[in-house]
């Protein structure tokens, strides 16, 4: 403990990395950092509870299942249960069977929800002896373009801490603190608002026998897996829409109607919300000494399934660049780690854009008209009968292989 100006402050702290946020980007990089034997300290603003308790995405795809697992850690960050790789894709009630998978050997995705993976990232990191901080108030980042920035903070009883680094990691979302610490002019930032609202409900109700994404001329809908006894349901709906317009009656009838199940099974509600649909990437995910790691860098519309996914390779890339740094003195990776992120993030996005505009195109014409209409029908069409576009759509669900070269 030290005095500053009259001010308590705790003792000035050292380290290779600070890892900003304690979601599945931050979790990821710390586990993987302590793997290569990097020291790191990791500042989460929330509590562990609040984080472990965060219910978002659903599905680990199979590449990084192997990414996990060519780190030796799949078997303890990984819960649920391995996926079939069967799709239901449901158009005005008639069911096409969609394979979800490329048919590589190797381990297959897994039906894990965001909060399973990130619960067991942060005990095995806690376990493995990891610094993680919870309830850091006040993070900022200084010095980002020197050798040693320096990261500040407040622990919950407000004692002041500074940390100095080699590298800070910001892993803090959309709304953190990472991107805002970087100058105007420096990121550029490219968005596209869908113009399209999505209710989200989350219930203790039947899982289907397949993750499900139906096609209606009353709306899209989704109906997902979210554990043995939960599920979460998606409802195409107005982006300025309000949560207390939908009743749980209103919602189970929708439901029924635009999944085209009458003896849809409903059950408590625990959670409903409603969000828009956008879509947004920063470039470069870098600046000086800090990498942009996850939703810090981008949003991809929930369509695919691919914004938590995008956030744990962002982290594969950035550990393996620092390790370069740490090990060989080598800075090659971490100067191709921005571009080397975005050649994914762009390739994903695109398919998620795809997806997105097929599914709701196809359905309630309302919006984009009856031309684009005949367009998503005439995609879904050659989805289900040319072998060769089933397998470009399995390829691109299961996360495309782009370690090679360009
Ligand atoms: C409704 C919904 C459904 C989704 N479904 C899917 C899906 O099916 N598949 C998929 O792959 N993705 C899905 N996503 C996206 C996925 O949830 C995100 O891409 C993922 O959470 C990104 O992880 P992250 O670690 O980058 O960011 P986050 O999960 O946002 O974690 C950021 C962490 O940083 C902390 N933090 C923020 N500010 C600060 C600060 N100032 N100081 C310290 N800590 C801070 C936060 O508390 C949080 O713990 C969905 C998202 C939503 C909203």
């Amino acid at each position: 403990m030290a005095q500053v100006s009259g001010e308590l402050t705790a003792a000035p702290e050292s380290t290779t990395v600070v890892v900003i946020g304690a979601g599945p980007a931050g979790m990821t990089v710390a586990n993987l950092l302590m793997r290569c034997g990097i020291d790191c300290v990791v500042l989460e603003r929330r509590t562990r509870e609040y984080v472990a308790q965060r219910q978002r995405a659903g599905i680990v795809e199979t590449r990084a299942v192997r990414m996990f697992d060519s780190w030796g850690l799949a078997d303890r960050v990984l819960g649920g249960v391995p996926y079939d790789g069967i799709l239901e894709l449901r158009v005005d009630g008639e069911s096409h069977l969609v394979s979800d998978s490329d048919g590589s050997e190797g381990l297959p995705a897994r039906l894990c929800p965001q909060q399973i993976l990130v619960q067991k990232l942060t005990a095995t990191f806690l376990a493995d002896g990891g610094d993680l901080r919870f309830e850091a108030a006040d993070v900022s980042l200084h010095d980002l373009a020197g050798d040693r920035p320096t990261v500040r903070y407040r622990t919950a009883d407000g004692l002041p801490h500074t940390i100095t680094c080699a590298f800070v990691a910001g892993c803090d979302g959309d709304h953190g603190i990472s991107r805002a610490a970087v100058p105007d002019g420096v990121l550029t930032a490219h968005a596209v608002d869908h113009g399209i609202g999505w209710l989200t409900v989350l219930a203790d109700a039947p899982p289907p026998a397949h993750p499900l994404l139906a096609v209606s001329p009353d709306g899209f809908a989704a109906h997902f897996p979210r554990g043995p006894h939960t599920s979460r349901y998606y409802l195409q709906c107005p982006p300025d829409d309000h949560p207390d317009a939908w009743t749980d009656t209103r919602v189970w009838n929708a439901l029924r109607t635009r999944l085209a199940d009458p003896a849809l099974t409903p059950g408590p509600i625990t959670d409903r919300e409603i969000f828009r649909l956008r879509s947004l990437v920063h470039d470069p995910m870098q600046y000086g000494r800090l990498f942009l790691v996850g939703d810090a860098a981008h949003i991809v519309s929930p369509m695919g399934g691919k914004g938590m996914n995008l956030a744990l390779y962002d982290a594969d890339l950035f550990v393996r660049a620092v390790r370069d740094h740490v090990r060989d003195q080598d800075d090659t990776a971490l100067r191709d780690y921005s571009r080397s992120c975005l050649r994914r993030v762009w390739n994903d996005q695109e398919f998620s854009h795809w997806l997105t505009r097929t599914l709701h195109d196809a359905g309630d014409d309302t919006d984009s008209g009856s031309f684009h209409r005949g367009l998503a029908r005439a995609r879904l069409d050659r989805l289900f009968t040319s072998p060769t576009a089933a397998r470009a759509f399995a390829e691109l669900m299961t996360g495309p292989d782009l370690t090679g070269t360009t």
